[in-house]
């Protein structure tokens, strides 16, 4: 393909009209455009699909292959490509027609070399905004990539290192530090840990982002990961003492996902459950099919949302502030990693919740397509 310097000047014009080719080409010629003329379709087509122009000037009312159905297949072949439609004043209608298929403008015949002049001007200073435009969501989408490269290369592994190094000092030499110190230490230890877990959640969310973690041809037994989830956050360390309950039919049909982020989900929402509710609270997790959808939903009787910060709840780095929330440690990211999961892989997240009672979260989630005999949407990502 020419590089985009080159292709900056060149126009393409497919007209059967000799007279109209020729004034076109020492118009533009003059105006130091690099002009290709062609008296059909065909042939106009094939140089467009090896030269790459940035622009081309077509007549609609053409022999064999008119104007319209060159727009219909140059636009396939480069959809950036800039289209002027040359016609005659007997056919404006079929001009705006042509801008509803993909042409960027037209020029009613007859013209003067001003008009086409600066007609081809606005079309190459749109062809090169586009690039422009293309360009630097490239660089963006690169620099993000450096960004995410960084943090956990930089920074990720000297603050688990050095978090290494305090528990090892805390095993071997607690005994031996004054009280002072090793309650420094131990809060060092907890700051660490707080900036590993935003670290952590950050990161999935990057993958996510960039459509990584998901695969949406992957099929999972959501009732093994959500009792799974149950049972990691029954045996797990201190925390809020809660009962659990479930109600996860054993014959639940697989749904579309893998189990890496089925499990992050899925945790997200227990650990929650859990971390929000008051000592003696109850968390159930209930799942079943509902038609060609799986529905999980988390429940506990915590301490609630307000209903103001609802629409917010999923937003990244979104917490609620109240005097119940001061001291429960997160990183707002747990909610949006969920709400990407989920649209990820085509399914909805949705929250019920009265501030004092306890909240309840549904998930639904497309049936795999492994599931024999059952009609699911495709296993495109969403
Ligand atoms: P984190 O828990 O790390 O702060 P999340 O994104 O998981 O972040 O949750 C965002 C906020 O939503 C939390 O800070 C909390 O205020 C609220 N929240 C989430 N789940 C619950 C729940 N089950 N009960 C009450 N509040 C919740």
């Amino acid at each position: 393909m020419p590089c985009e310097n080159a292709r900056d000047q060149r126009i393409v014009v497919i007209d059967d009209d000799d007279v109209m080719r020729l004034s076109c080409r020492q118009i533009l010629q003059k105006a130091g455009y690099q002009v290709e003329t062609f008296g059909n379709g065909h042939d106009g087509i094939r140089r467009i699909q090896e030269a790459r122009p940035a622009l081309l000037i077509v007549d609609i009312k053409m022999p064999e292959v008119d104007g319209f159905e060159v727009i219909d297949i140059v636009r396939k072949i480069d959809p950036d490509l800039v289209i002027v439609v040359i016609t005659g004043y007997a056919t404006i209608e079929t001009a705006v027609d042509a801008m509803k298929a993909g042409a960027y403008d037209f020029l009613p015949k007859p013209f003067t070399p001003n008009e086409l002049r600066l007609i081809i001007g606005r079309g190459f200073e749109r062809w090169r905004l586009t690039k422009e435009a293309q360009r630097l969501r490239r660089e963006k989408e690169d620099v993000e990539r450096k960004f995410v490269s960084l943090v956990s290369h930089q920074l990720k592994s000297p603050l688990v290192a050095v978090k290494q190094y305090l528990d090892v000092l805390m095993c071997i030499s607690r005994e031996q530090l004054p009280e002072t110190a090793a309650e420094w230490v131990h809060r060092s230890q907890a700051r660490l840990g707080e900036m590993l877990t935003i670290i952590h959640d950050w990161l999935a969310l990057s993958r996510i982002g960039s459509g990584s973690l998901c695969d949406c041809r992957a099929a999972t037994d959501l009732g093994a990961v959500a009792a799974a989830a149950i049972l990691e956050h029954q045996q797990g360390p201190g925390g809020v003492e809660v009962s659990f309950t479930a109600s996860i039919p054993p014959d639940l049909p697989l749904v579309r996902g893998d189990e890496v982020s089925l499990r992050t989900l899925v945790g997200n929402l227990v650990s929650n459950a859990v971390k929000y509710n008051r000592p003696g609270g109850a968390v159930s997790v209930n799942a079943f099919r509902a038609g060609s959808q799986v529905t999980l939903e988390v429940s506990d009787t915590g301490i609630g949302i307000p209903e103001a910060a609802l629409h917010r709840l999923f937003d990244e780095f979104y917490r609620v502030k109240t005097p119940e929330t001061r001291n429960i440690p997160g990183t707002g990211l747990g909610l949006a990693i969920c709400r990407r999961i989920v649209s990820e892989l085509g399914g909805t997240i949705d929250v019920r919740s009265r501030e004092g009672e306890g909240t309840t979260f549904i998930i639904h989630l497309s049936l795999a397509e492994k599931n024999a005999g059952i009609e699911t949407q495709s296993g495109e990502c969403q």
